[in-house]
């Protein structure tokens, strides 16, 4: 009875807390993986704010680790 969601649940699923408004949110596996394929750090900002500073700043904000 495994659902889909199974693998989803993997130990590379990271729970991290935003830097700019302390809210949690998760990084799945494969957001990792794009990442690391695009060589920047994973991010400290939560994506609600990351598109905020995006939206401000441009597509630069993603290569300063937000
Ligand atoms: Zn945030």
């Amino acid at each position: 009875m495994l659902s889909r969601d199974y693998t989803s649940n993997g130990m590379n699923q990271e729970l991290r807390k935003c830097q700019n408004c302390k809210a949690g949110f998760i990084i799945e596996p494969e957001d990792f993986l794009f990442y690391e394929k695009i060589k920047v750090p994973p991010p400290t900002w939560c994506p609600e704010c990351r598109l905020l500073v995006v939206g401000q700043m441009g597509s630069d904000a993603i290569w300063q680790g937000l």
